[in-house]
């Protein structure tokens, strides 16, 4: 399951920022998942509850905000929006269209205490 690495490398980017800025309690971590990353929502939540256990961010709300894939397309040369990886370019029906965006996961912000 690759949510459970996610969820880790997520905590592993809170906690880093909790030491530096010696921060006592992460309430909410804001996350930007991109609609073609493939990552499951339920899986990320449940991940993420199991990894901050005992942490600074223990019982820390997560937030997801999702990010809608973009792609480029070769022939309309225009941004398109794509609602999944393969997909065609929805102007024309072509398949020469690039990702450009929305495959990506980030920690987009972070309240603490
Ligand atoms: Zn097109």
């Amino acid at each position: 399951m690759h949510e459970m690495a996610l969820a880790e490398s997520v905590v592993g980017i809170v906690e880093d920022y909790a030491r530096r800025e010696c921060v006592k309690r992460v309430r909410t971590v804001r996350l930007e998942i991109g609609r073609l990353s493939n990552v499951e929502l339920d899986a990320i939540r449940f991940c993420f509850d199991a990894v901050t256990r005992g942490g600074v961010a223990d019982s820390a709300m997560l937030d997801i905000e999702e990010v809608p894939g973009t792609g480029w397309c070769m022939r309309c040369a225009v941004q398109v929006p794509l609602a999944a990886m393969l997909d065609v370019c929805p102007r024309c029906g072509g398949c020469e269209v690039t990702v450009t965006g929305g495959t990506e996961m980030r920690v987009k912000e972070l309240e603490v205490e």
